[in-house]
């Protein structure tokens, strides 16, 4: 063997192994047919040619349907994703959607997309908590002045508008307190007046409301709670009227908002099984919710389809159900005299249950329970009642949930009971 002779590599038929181990398994029979998509993990989009590349590109920038160039702008997975939520979310209506890494970020993308300094923006009291707090911190920073309406405001919402309002931002049934809003009404007045209605659409979720029947120019769907189903990942979106859709796509081109192949292949996998989770939810719900309203320590159960729900007759004309979700308010007589007390008997409330956990969120197949602190989050119309716990009702039997938020009374009458008189 002379020594300027390359080594012979015995591995060495063909391409180098570390060009093999590049190459092998990428090419795979699409031929092959399974009830699901698979999971695509993508960065990179390949294209067959550079005059690919420059279609896809332009066909991108114009965000049109199933174009992309990179997976930040999308990869089949999430792409048929965002197919799903708009057929589902608006049927009926020509409109596309967006997906966020969390519902949270689905409504600050949403709005920055089409707010600019000097504008004017309305939004509902009720509405979820971070919501306020973008719009107070990083909106107001840019200029943006939000002013916040009492959620059962209606058609009277005309008499708040001015010439620099852009946006209505609505939820219903609003956070913790779970007022149902006139939405058609309040569309009406404000697309009279050229400005754009939001709503954020937790709660029912498509299955249960078409709010784009009622009139809404976007939807915000934290596909967290319900589409998920499991508590095990975030994700949100933005469904939104093809007329809108160039300026929220380059929102989210211009920011970077996107969401993995993997939680994307979960949400539709969620979505397969949402209606019948859904139903199920609000079986169980309304019997913990109609038993709660029968106990001594309960003010008042605040679930829109009880009759007593004081918008229940707007519910009943709008909703097709009602989910897991509702809160309760608590009779002052059940508590201590003093705020320690009252912190007291909540902790006795909701710690230790079995089958309740003390958490955020919700809209998974588990039971949660958490006091509602709603003081500073209620500025036009501020809470009067007593306080108030938050139930997310799983998928449990519910007679194991009554039986344990009964356990949960019974604690809670022990400390106050207990506790020193003076
Ligand atoms: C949970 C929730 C969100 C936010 O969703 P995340 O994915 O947790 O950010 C938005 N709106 C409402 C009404 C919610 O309950």
């Amino acid at each position: 063997m002379h020594r300027d002779e390359p080594p012979t590599d015995p591995l060495s038929d063909g391409p180098a192994p570390r060009t093999r181990v590049v190459d092998a398994g990428r090419r795979f029979d699409d031929r092959i047919a399974t009830a699901n998509l698979p999971a695509w993990r993508a960065s990179t989009v390949l294209f067959d040619s550079l005059a690919h590349a420059e279609a896809a590109g332009q066909a991108t920038g114009r965000g049109e349907r199933h174009a992309t160039t990179y997976a930040t702008a999308g990869t089949p997975g999430t792409l048929a994703l965002a197919d799903a939520l708009a057929e589902v979310e608006a049927p009926g209506h020509a409109c596309r959607a967006a997906l966020m890494p969390s519902g949270l970020s689905a409504i600050s993308t949403a709005l920055l997309a089409f707010l600019s300094p000097g504008d004017h923006l309305l939004v509902s009291d009720s509405v979820y908590g971070p919501t306020r707090a973008f719009c107070d911190g990083m909106l107001s920073r840019y200029g943006v002045r939000t002013e916040y309406y009492d959620p059962t405001i209606g058609a009277g919402i005309a008499q708040l508008i001015r010439p620099e309002t852009r946006i209505v931002y609505l939820e219903s049934p609003g956070s913790y307190t779970f007022e149902i809003q006139d939405v058609p009404a309040i569309c009406v007045e404000a697309r009279a007046r050229g400005v754009l209605t939001m709503i954020d659409n937790a709660w029912a979720s498509p299955v249960f409301s078409r709010p784009f029947d009622w009139g809404v120019d976007a939807s915000i769907l934290p596909l967290t709670k319900y589409w998920g189903g499991h508590s095990d990942l975030l994700m949100g979106a933005v469904v939104i009227r093809e007329e809108h859709w160039p300026r929220l796509w380059t929102a989210v081109r211009q920011l970077g908002v996107c969401v993995g192949g993997d939680d994307a292949w979960l949400v539709l996998r969620g979505l397969r099984t949402a209606e019948v989770r859904m139903r199920a939810h609000e079986q169980s719900a309304l019997r913990v919710a109609r038993w709660l309203a029968g106990r001594p320590e309960v003010a008042s159960v605040l679930h829109p389809a009880l009759e007593s729900h004081p918008q229940h007759a707007l519910w009943k004309r709008d909703f097709g159900g009602s989910s897991g979700l509702f809160s309760f308010e608590l009779r002052a007589e059940a508590f201590g005299a003093d705020a320690a007390g009252a912190q007291r008997a909540l902790a006795a409330l909701c710690e230790g249950r079995r089958h309740f956990g003390i958490g955020y969120s919700w809209g998974g197949f588990e039971s949660l329970i958490m006091p509602a602190k709603i003081g500073s989050l209620r500025t036009a119309r501020p809470w009067q009642g007593g306080p108030l716990v938050r139930l997310h009702v799983g998928l449990e039997e519910p007679a194991d949930l009554i039986a344990d938020l009964e356990a949960g009374f019974e604690a809670m009458r022990r400390v106050r009971d207990e506790a020193p008189q003076d």
